[in-house]
């Protein structure tokens, strides 16, 4: 056999994720792996549901990280919220909300769709009407920040709507935590799943979720046995020991070790620079980048209000082959960044400023190899970008 070890190169992670990890993440992995009943190990898990606490905003004591990528967070939500039989009102306006659909209806409830044109928030309006003419729903669910197009959605309105209205609410913040402001608590969400890869600088395969003292008693009083064994949180209270009547660790699955070191340090990393600081650094650079951007004639997606700073949708010049253009840049600047997905495929780009990758060097980085890509593009500035840019990066650091 001519397989050797695997040596990847070194990119500059700027699409949709998973984004730059951070080193003393990476050094973190490599630490000694030890046993995941260890009183160390059961110390660190102790640790990283405060420090998920502090990352979302929230005292419930149901937080901790679910082993696997968000995708499992966003089932964990459904299978233990919804019965069969259940309405659930379902936001649609780009790939994520799809994806919850089917997790409804997988878990053989009626999903209630909301749909809103890719590119624009969820309109909570139409939430409201759909929350009126259906007394019968249990639960909204929506996502906070759509990464199929960088728009944001009013969360905090969406949730006291479901309140009003009787039901649980189901928020996908895999994007959107430690970007911009995620408050569970002062929101009332009732069930939140993330994913490390994007805003934390951690590596993928692993889902911060938290769900309320109310989410909880709904999971504990179901009349059905949550149909997926692994995603039971009724179990897996029990391993990590989060709600209050269960101090005691029992064996449910091996947890992933060496990944939960490297999300410990990706939120002790947070922890240091503080919340309010990581979003107010993924803003400033998300402002250079646009800045940019726009003055090299490259248009936004989505309308100043509703975009998302870590996540930014350009529109692809006519006459551009985007997949040409992203292929460019990954061959000659060894930087990744996003395609459209679903109605935007092959129109947009999708430029990630998520956690560590959230700093000046991308923004120049990005600038510079755009310039050269999009040289001679009509309509196109392509030198432009990084000027306007480096205005706003100085004014920041001064
Ligand atoms: N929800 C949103 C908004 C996402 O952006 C993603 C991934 O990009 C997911 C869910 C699924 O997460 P994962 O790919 O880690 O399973």
């Amino acid at each position: 056999m001519q397989i050797t070890t695997f040596q990847p190169p070194h990119r500059t992670l700027m699409g949709p994720g998973p984004s730059d990890v951070h080193p003393r993440v990476l050094e973190a992995l490599g630490r000694p792996t030890i046993g995941h009943l260890d009183p160390q190990f059961v110390t660190m898990m102790d640790e990283l549901k405060q420090l998920l606490q502090y990352a979302f905003r929230t005292s419930n004591p149901l937080t901790i990280p679910v082993s696997g990528p968000g995708s499992a967070g966003m089932e964990t939500a459904f299978v233990n919220l919804v019965e069969p039989g259940d309405t659930v009102i379902v936001c649609i306006n780009g790939v994520f909300g799809g994806r919850m659909k089917e997790n409804v209806e997988r878990c053989g409830a009626t999903a209630v769709v909301v749909e809103d044109a890719w590119g624009h928030p969820v309109d909570v309006d139409k939430v409201e009407l759909a929350l009126k003419e259906h007394p019968e729903a249990s639960v909204l669910a929506f996502v906070h920040a759509e990464t199929s197009t960088g728009a944001r959605s009013d969360a905090e309105t969406l949730c006291r709507l479901a309140h009003e209205y009787g039901c649980l609410v189901i928020v996908d913040a895999v994007t959107s935590l430690a970007g911009i402001p995620v408050e569970i608590d002062a929101w009332g969400v009732d069930a939140v799943y993330s994913g490390s890869q994007k805003c934390l600088s951690c590596t993928p395969g692993l889902s911060p979720v938290s769900f309320s003292p109310r989410a909880v008693e709904r999971i504990r009083s179901r009349t059905h046995k949550v149909q997926s064994w692994f995603l039971d949180l009724n179990l897996v209270m029990g391993y990590w020991g989060s709600a209050d009547t269960t101090p005691k660790r029992a064996y449910h699955h091996t947890a992933p070790i060496n990944a939960l070191y490297g999300l410990h340090e990706s939120l002790v990393m947070l922890a240091e620079e503080g919340l309010e600081a990581s979003w107010a650094r993924h803003e400033r650079m998300h402002e250079a980048l646009a800045a940019g951007l726009e003055a090299m004639g490259l248009e936004f997606i989505v309308e100043a209000p509703w975009r998302l700073p870590q996540l930014n949708a350009v529109r692809v010049p006519v006459g551009v082959d985007e997949a040409t253009v992203r292929q460019r840049l990954l061959a000659e600047f060894d930087l990744e960044i996003g395609g459209g997905l679903g109605a935007l495929a092959g129109k947009a780009w999708r430029i990630g400023l998520m956690g560590y990758a959230a700093r000046p060097e991308n923004v120049r980085l990005c600038l510079e190899a755009l310039a050269t890509a999009l040289a001679g593009t009509e309509g196109i500035d392509a030198t432009a970008g990084l000027p306007a840019a480096q205005a706003l990066l100085e004014r920041a650091a001064a």
